[in-house]
């Protein structure tokens, strides 16, 4: 059965990420499509990503990453960035990442969260990483957490009522897609996303695909004629 277009009847979104450039990774295509739309879209960067530059140091590489990542953002509608400052490589899942996800949610009250998948492999079988894992099913619990006044309890003292509201939640890059997007339209937004992390691309070297290639790789749907050009795939939950 062919997976059904996402349902778009919403207006707020966060998006949940442990690195700057997880999101660049396709979803940032959808991004520009729904802040096209007029919805309105913030993100969370639960690290800066400052280990992950072998030939920089992270004292240097933290706010380098941070940059491109509002660069980034900015070139698909978002200007609202939140970094927690976790350490790179090192986030578990846990309470602390949960409490620290759900105060997001509760302070920026979304109907809709998206972030990267919590399985082990991608879609083309690659192993997904730890921050990753962890930041996934932490995002899962925390929409559920946001919602109830008693967890984290101390929220509450620092005005971060309960918000029950999530209606969506969606992840990137999972091996059991169950909904669509049609980001045609927004593909090249999407690829100048990726490639405002240009320090952080370089750094892999020049064997490296171009943000335009691996999209297209990522996103392409030529051999399905009843999806646009370029699709994103979520594994998505509604209510
Ligand atoms: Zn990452």
């Amino acid at each position: 059965m062919a997976p059904e277009t996402l349902n778009e009847d919403w207006q707020t979104a966060l998006c949940v990420a442990a690195h700057p450039d997880d999101l660049e990774y396709g979803l940032a295509a959808g991004v520009a499509r729904w802040t096209s739309q007029g919805k309105k879209i913030t993100y969370l960067l639960v690290t800066s990503g400052e280990a992950g530059i072998d030939s920089i140091h992270p004292t240097e590489a933290g706010p380098l990453r941070e940059q491109e990542e509002r660069d980034g953002a900015a070139l698909v509608g978002v200007n609202e960035i939140t970094f927690l400052g976790m350490p790179d490589g090192s986030l578990q899942h846990g309470l602390p990442l949960r409490r620290a996800i759900a105060a997001e949610i509760r302070r920026t009250r979304p109907d809709a969260v998206f972030t990267l998948t919590h399985r082990e492999t991608f879609p083309g079988g690659g192993l997904n990483q730890a921050d990753h894992r962890a930041v996934g099913l932490a995002t899962l619990d925390a929409c559920a957490d946001a919602g109830n006044r008693w967890l984290f309890t101390e929220l509450m003292d620092e005005g971060l009522d309960p918000w029950p509201g999530v209606r969506l939640l969606a992840f990137a890059g999972s091996t059991e897609a169950n909904r669509t997007v049609d980001v045609s339209e927004s593909f090249d937004d999407g690829v100048a996303s990726l490639e405002a992390h240009a320090q952080y691309l370089q750094a892999l070297g020049p064997g490296y695909p171009t943000p335009r290639n691996l999209l297209h790789g990522m996103l392409g749907s030529a051999d399905d004629a009843e999806l646009g050009d370029y699709t994103l795939r979520l594994e998505a939950f509604d209510r």
